[in-house]
């Protein structure tokens, strides 16, 4: 089955197109455009190329697959139709750089491609079991109706966390459970598994996980919230947004853009939004970049901690994505001091990890320390693959 994945942003559209099947997977191929105007052009040019480039025809695509950020009253891995366009409009003010670019996207999508099947796959879906005093804000009941609660996001990739840790531990049972439970649901397991899955990247966030399903997450209403971000604040006091508005002189809305494009790694550090730069910074000693950095580690750690209590222990903690994969000194930070809770790392394990998995644990260490990179457009592919194969 031909899959394509298509990632929409306001003025992007880029796409990898899978074979998928019962034993295989394979991608035929990626592209990508930037500064578009319209993602109908680009998406029609694509497909161009790729007939061009002998790849398939249009006619060949089976399903086109969309990681959506959240919908309003929606969620799951669900077919893309009428009703995810209306969720994601519902919360386009909530998720403005990603929610109308998907919702054209699909549109386009439709028109483009009629036969393919669409599915959406929304990055809160795995939240969807969070026990409900987990997911609830203490607000009044008229803002919990109008949909403002924690719904976690990077849902893709901290389920795919929660399926490959299972394997590499030897729980198959688990994996099995993780890889149908959008089809199937949760089930009950005898032996508990409990995982903290850290998602370091240009977003990050921290899920705690137990017997395959996320019981808790660091995100919360909207992408902004949790882990600092790239240029995005994390958590604040609510107090601090009318409070920031009326002595710095900003509207609301200013105040919002501050803290969703000026905050963060950005924000504290004054160097860049990039890990990277940022660490250098602080290596080579100023103040600002050196108390991002700590911040930063300072949060990841709160809130993985935090998961302890509710999971009732820990057997794995795992690092995905950018932030998280290449950076040896950040994974050390994170576990630094915790000998008493099971968690250390071997040293030489830590800064020999390359591109891919990678087993940290120190020598005599109850919990597992692993490396698990990230590759959502698989993962999604692979969920539109057994979406389509149940509604065949
Ligand atoms: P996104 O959320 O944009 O998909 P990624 O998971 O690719 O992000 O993570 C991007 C971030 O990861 C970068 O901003 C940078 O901080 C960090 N990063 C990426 N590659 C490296 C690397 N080779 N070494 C150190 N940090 C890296």
């Amino acid at each position: 089955m031909k899959i394509l994945v298509a990632n929409l942003g306001s003025t992007s559209f880029k796409f990898r197109l899978f074979e998928m099947g019962e034993s295989e997977e394979c991608q035929l191929a990626e592209g990508g455009y930037e500064r578009v105007a319209n993602h109908g052009e680009a998406i029609r040019d694509a497909l161009v190329s790729l007939k061009n480039d002998g790849v398939t025809t249009p006619e060949e695509i089976d399903a086109v697959g969309f990681k959506t950020v959240l919908g309003r009253n929606l969620s799951g891995c669900v077919e893309a139709g009428d009703e995810v366009i209306e969720a994601l409009e519902g919360f386009a003010d909530v998720a403005p750089a990603h929610n109308p670019a998907y919702a054209d996207g699909i549109r386009q999508f439709r028109e483009i491609l009629p036969e393919a099947r669409r599915v959406a796959l929304f990055e809160t879906a795995f939240y969807q079991w969070i026990p409900e005093a987990g997911r609830r804000y203490a607000v009044p009941a008229s803002w919990y109706d109008a949909g403002i609660r924690r719904h976690g996001f990077h849902g893709a990739s901290h389920k795919f966390i929660a399926e490959r840790s299972a394997e590499m531990l030897g729980r198959s049972d688990v994996a099995e459970l993780v890889r149908g439970l959008y089809q199937a649901g949760p089930r009950e397991l005898e032996r508990p598994l409990r995982v903290v899955s850290c998602h370091l990247g240009g977003s990050s966030s921290v899920t705690g996980i137990r017997n395959g399903i996320a019981i808790s997450t660091s995100m919360g209403f909207s992408p902004q919230s949790g882990v600092p971000q790239n240029n995005r604040v994390g958590d604040l006091d609510a107090g601090a947004l009318p409070y920031a508005a009326k002595v710095l002189g900003l509207s609301i809305e200013e105040a919002s853009q501050q803290l969703s494009s000026e905050s963060g790694l950005l924000g504290v550090s004054g160097v860049g939004n990039d890990m990277r730069d940022v660490r250098a910074a602080a290596l080579k000693g100023n103040p600002e970049a050196r108390i991002a950095v700590e911040l930063f580690v300072h949060e990841v750690r709160r809130w993985a901690s935090s998961m302890l209590f509710e999971l009732g222990g820990l057997d794995a903690l795992v690092f995905t994505a950018g932030i998280g994969e290449n950076n040896p000194w950040l994974r050390a930070a994170v576990c630094d001091g915790l000998e008493e809770w099971g968690i250390a790392l071997d040293a030489d394990k830590n800064e020999g990890a390359g591109r891919g998995e990678a087993r940290l644990t120190g020598e005599g260490a109850r919990v597992q320390v692993l490396v698990i990179p990230a590759n959502e457009e698989l993962v999604l592919a692979r969920e539109v693959y057994q979406k389509v194969t149940n509604l065949n």
